[in-house]
């Protein structure tokens, strides 16, 4: 049996310091729905759990000009409910009611869900190649059984997609990630919080091992409370993404004003499209020109042997976005 130290931090800075101290073997722990269920597979095997749920980081509350800031550990059934949440960002609320089942939406939290693991089943089997879990030990997926893995920001090193359904709204929001350290906070941008594989697919995010998440703000818009998600997946409940996609508007009459797009189940990182959103800005919202920006969303799409029909999923997923948002569905 494996001895594993528990702490349930007072205050953040306490739970910075046990972090601090032993930053390659102590882990955070808030709802723990991803990492007990990596712990249990020996996937990730903490030496210490840090528990911060005794942190002041639980409230929704506006911020100045009609935004949101939203604490690290807001559950994600509560804030998919919360009335300004449905009222002013819908497409976020919609990602997290997609997400996995009313038992794990009432203990994940929102800082755990931003970094939420791949449920690539090879980096979940220690006894298969994973340079995500083990640097330098190759990729069994690259020519395994790959139709749940990414086809945007892959690389020769790693295709596993980012799980989360929220984490793809909130790249369509143009939300910050707020972060802390023992040397003080910062706030990162949500479309660079996270990072594609490269030649480092252990490496995941901007977020160091001693800092933690404490929240997340989201901007006032034109565009959000006109916003949808639509999420592709092979049974209709508890199952993770195939394709998805976040997707608000802000229209002129019958043209965009402006436009966010975000892919999901499809990318290694929750994936902004700007590609997408350049070929409507200006344009019609009409079939048309929704075709024309999903061409653009999948453009630099690099598929393996079993994922090639997420390409085609993925263009069909967006315009059905689109065009609920638009009112024309
Ligand atoms: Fe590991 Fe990534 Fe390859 Fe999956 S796709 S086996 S997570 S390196």
């Amino acid at each position: 049996m494996r001895h594993l130290d528990y702490v349930a931090a007072a205050d953040a800075n306490a739970a910075l310091q046990r972090l601090s101290a032993k930053p390659q073997e102590a882990a955070p722990i808030g709802g723990g729905t991803n990492l007990l269920d990596l712990m249990k597979l020996h996937v990730q095997n903490p030496a210490v759990l840090v528990d911060i749920n005794g942190l002041p980081l639980s409230q929704v509350r506006e911020v100045e000009g009609g935004g949101l800031r939203i604490g690290a550990l807001v559950r994600n059934s509560d804030l998919a409910q919360h009335p300004l949440v449905r009222e002013r960002y819908p497409v976020l609320s919609e990602a997290l009611l997609a997400g996995a089942s009313p038992q794990l939406r009432n203990m994940a939290t929102l800082g755990g869900n931003i970094l939420q693991r791949t449920r690539c089943a090879y980096f979940r089997d220690v006894s298969q190649a994973c340079n995500k879990r083990e640097p330098g030990s190759g990729c069994a997926a690259l020519d395994g059984y790959n139709r749940m893995h990414a086809v945007l920001g892959v690389s020769d090193k790693c295709i596993a997609a980012n799980p989360s359904d929220m984490n793809v709204a909130l790249a369509a929001l143009d939300a910050s990630v707020h972060v802390q350290g023992l040397k003080g906070e910062r706030s990162v941008p949500f479309i660079d919080f996270h990072l594609v594989p490269g030649t480092h697919p252990d490496k995941e995010s901007v977020l160091q091992p001693e800092e933690l998440i404490t929240g997340v703000t989201l901007p006032a818009s034109g565009f959000a409370a006109r916003s949808r998600y639509v999420k592709v997946r092979d049974r209709a409940a508890y199952a993770f993404a195939l394709t998805s996609a976040a997707v608000a508007l802000e229209l002129e009459g019958t043209t965009v004003k402006a436009a966010r797009v975000a892919l999901g189940g499809v990318g290694t990182k929750p994936w902004r499209s700007k590609e997408a959103e350049a070929a409507l800005v200006g344009k019609p919202a009409d079939e048309v020109h929704f075709k024309a920006a999903a061409e653009a969303a999948l453009k630099g799409a690099k598929p393996r042997t079993h994922n090639a029909f997420k390409v085609d999923l993925a263009r069909r997923t967006l315009v059905r976005a689109l065009s609920l948002t638009a009112g024309i569905a």
